[in-house]
């Protein structure tokens, strides 16, 4: 079937064929005959790079030609980006990107042909009674399998469910991995179902042992080039002229492995050259820069310990053939487009609390395997995995290569988020009492899978009564409405968990110190906690037998409840190093974690501290000022001293240290030291827009407000 006899507008016909794609798969024909461009639902679950991106393409734009509006829903904010620059290179329409605060409505992305959006944000959209969200005509949920992700999964749920329920006639687009139960999921959806098992290029799957691959109806031997078979099989691919993708269990693991290849390719590219020299750029610090010296090599290792610029790097290199191997954790295998022709799968097993280490999920094998063999550039691709002795061949093809895909639960009143899920019904108004609740959850996948499930009611009874208690819903004559700081808890994105634990715990101190405070917050179920590592435990008590009377929160009995403490102080230890100043190498050292997951940190932590200046303001204003004061500093990375300079709009925590060690210690004596002096310090063209704008605010009576430090991007990460 050709694109140039589809009813689709002539730019994106252009577009297609500019990028080489003229006719459509077998998949997407039978999209197409199931009716894709006439508005009908649709659950596509058919193998990795077999062009569903394209298929939602087609859809969003018939129905943005018949005058409607998109929402694509991706699970992760790297993938938002991807997409986002995918449909932007098209033209002609205008995308939007949603990743932004949790608190805002973005009325301005309502311009837009397509909003691409987490689902997070979806829901905090939704929470925060988006206008704009009643246009959608068409929503298309890429990854929707991850309805059965026991983190985030109950969010995807529900938000399906709230968006059907506000607009029921749209089209909705699902476009998930091979699962166990698509039917179901389809009839959930009111979709067709599409699955098939076309690929666009070979998929050959095997065992390496001792010194050969073995796939189901021929083997291929190795050369053992060096004593390490997972080199010798990468190796095998390079000089045939391939890439490598290797997936391990870990970043430790990801980057030995890098390191093992970089030693082993020693020549590199003056393109690898170049790429190493771009990722040096990055960081303005001396001590080694592992990263760079292996991608100078040809190398690389990708996870989610590196900042968002270098894995963009790194990617761009794989794609354009600058790196030859990528040794990565299994985040690289949920959705990024970076197909390879050899995928060796290195570690299949994975440490489960109370379980030891079983085999991953045969749905992320095949996640990992998919990613095997370029369309138009690999003759086939192959995806391996290690067998650790004879025996273990058969089991491997047993555990992985032949097995049926996981099914996908639901996973909506497991989850620790009911409780913030019930709040938002009744606070937005979806629900106004235990009944419309109950009629609501009926709607959910949950209910779909268990249709004869009596649990539900008392479910929606025990959130309700929490909810009440702690101070967020009320009941007058059978109708449950959301208080005032109900309603701000939802708006916030709070969970309701989280906001109880900061106001209770703020409630029971004078004066929280920045440690006392960044504790609470960072044993909340909203925070992504640090793991603890053995080498931590003399870090942690070094601090406790100085400090322990700045906390607020008590060191619990229970060993459960202690370990999570203890990993709330080490995060909350990241973070005050962080506003004291210390540099990012300095704590990423110290904590053994990478540039991204300080990054990762700081932001969730400022988030947080936002929710806790507009809990405060509203329950506890005496309060305010001091919160306020510890959430800046933390917002810039500054000690109470820096707070004058750091107010200004392009100076953060480095140039603020650098002025004020200079003697400039705010604004004023900024202004009055004039260009030329401050220009010395930090370079002219900065020194002239402080200066601007320090005499444009004198100028204009206004003095640095507190707006300043919301709305001013950080020098630094
Ligand atoms: P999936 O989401 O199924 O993993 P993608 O949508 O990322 O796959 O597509 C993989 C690659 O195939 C992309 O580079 C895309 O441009 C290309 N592609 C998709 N459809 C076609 C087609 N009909 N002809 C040629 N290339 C295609």
């Amino acid at each position: 079937m050709e694109i140039a006899s589809l009813p689709l507008p002539d730019s994106f016909i252009r577009a297609c064929h500019a990028k080489g794609i003229r006719s459509l798969y077998p998949p997407q024909a039978e999209c197409i005959e199931k009716g894709l461009l006439e508005g009908k639902n649709l659950l596509i679950s058919i193998p990795t790079a077999s062009g569903k991106t394209l298929l939602a393409e087609m859809a969003m734009w018939s129905r943005i030609a018949a005058g409607g509006k998109c929402l694509y829903i991706v699970p992760l904010r790297a993938l938002a980006s991807e997409k986002y620059d995918e449909f932007s290179k098209k033209g002609v329409i205008r995308v939007g990107i949603a990743t932004g605060d949790l608190d805002r409505t973005d009325a301005y992305l309502g311009e837009n042909d397509i909003i691409v959006a987490t689902s997070e944000k979806t829901d905090s959209l939704l929470r925060n009674r988006t206008p704009w969200l009643s246009q959608i005509t068409c929503i298309v949920l890429d990854e929707v399998h991850l309805i059965g992700s026991e983190n985030r999964g109950a969010t995807l749920e529900m938000v399906i469910t709230k968006l059907r329920y506000t607009n029921p006639v749209m089209q909705i687009i699902g476009l998930s991995a091979t699962i166990g139960n698509p039917a179901q999921l389809a009839e959930w959806l009111d979709a067709t179902l599409i699955t098939s098992t076309w690929r666009p290029v070979d998929l050959r799957q095997g065992v390496y042992y001792n010194g050969k691959i073995r796939f189901s109806d021929s083997e291929r031997p190795i050369q053992g080039k060096t004593k390490h078979d997972d080199l010798n099989l990468c190796l095998d691919t390079i000089e045939e002229g391939g890439q490598c993708l290797v997936f391990v269990s870990s970043r430790r693991n990801a980057e030995g492995f890098a390191k093992k290849a970089a030693g082993a390719l020693k020549a590199g590219s003056p393109d690898s050259k170049a790429l190493a020299q771009e990722l040096r750029r990055l960081r303005d610090r001396d001590e080694g820069n592992v990263l760079a010296d292996c991608v100078e090599r040809g190398a690389a290792f990708h996870h989610a310990g590196l900042i968002r610029q270098e894995r963009t790097i790194i990617e761009e290199g794989f794609r354009n053939g600058y790196i030859e191997v990528i040794a990565a954790t299994p985040t690289l295998a949920a959705g990024l487009n970076l197909p390879a022709r050899r995928v060796i799968i290195r570690d299949y097993n994975r440490f489960a609390s109370g379980l030891g280490m079983v085999p991953i999920p045969v749905g992320e094998y095949h996640q990992m395997a998919g990613r095997a063999g370029r369309p138009h550039l690999d003759p086939y691709g192959e995806a391996v995995l290690l067998a650790k002795d004879a025996p273990s061949v058969e089991r491997l093809f047993e555990t992985f290569i032949d097995a049926e895909a996981e099914r996908v639960d639901s996973q909506c009143v497991d989850d620790a988020s009911l409780c913030a899920h019930i709040l938002s019904l009744i606070a937005t108004g979806f629900a106004h009492d235990q009944e419309a609740l109950s009629s609501f959850m009926e709607r959910t996948f949950y209910f779909f899978q268990h249709p004869k499930t009596r649990s539900l009611p008392r479910l929606v009874a025990d959130a309700i009564r929490f909810l009440t208690t702690a101070g967020m819903v009320e009941e007058r004559e059978n109708t449950l409405s959301a208080t005032r700081l109900g309603s701000l808890v939802s708006r916030l994105y709070l969970n309701p968990c989280t906001a109880r634990l900061i106001l209770d715990s703020l409630k029971s101190c004078k004066t929280p110190t920045l440690i006392g405070l960044l504790h609470v917050i960072c044993v909340s179920p909203d925070m992504q906690r640090l793991y603890l590592k053995a080498a931590d435990t003399q870090l942690l008590r070094t601090f406790l037998f100085k400090h322990k009377d700045d906390l607020i929160l008590p060191l619990p009995f229970e060993q459960e409840e202690e370990e999570l403490w203890l990993s709330g102080l080490k995060t909350a230890l990241v973070l005050t190093d962080w506003a004291d100043e210390f540099s990012e190498g300095m704590i990423e050292e110290r904590y053994g974690i990478g540039a991204g997951d300080l990054y990762n940190i700081v932001d969730s932590g400022k988030w947080l501290l936002h929710g806790t200046e507009r809990l405060v303001s509203v329950e506890m204003p005496e309060m305010s000022q001091v919160v306020k004061t510890l959430s800046v500093r933390v917002h810039h990375g500054v000690k109470s001293e820096l707070l004058p300079l750091v107010a200004l709009r392009n100076i953060g925590r480095v140039r603020a240290r650098t002025l004020y060690n200079a003697g400039y210690p705010d604004p004023e004596a900024v202004a009055r030291a004039g260009l030329s002096t401050i220009a010395r310090i930090i370079g002219e063209g900065i020194a002239r827009q402080v200066i601007d704008e320090i005499t444009g605010v004198k100028r204009s009576g206004i003095h640095s407000s507190d707006d300043d430090y919301q709305q001013k991007t950080p020098e630094l990460l």
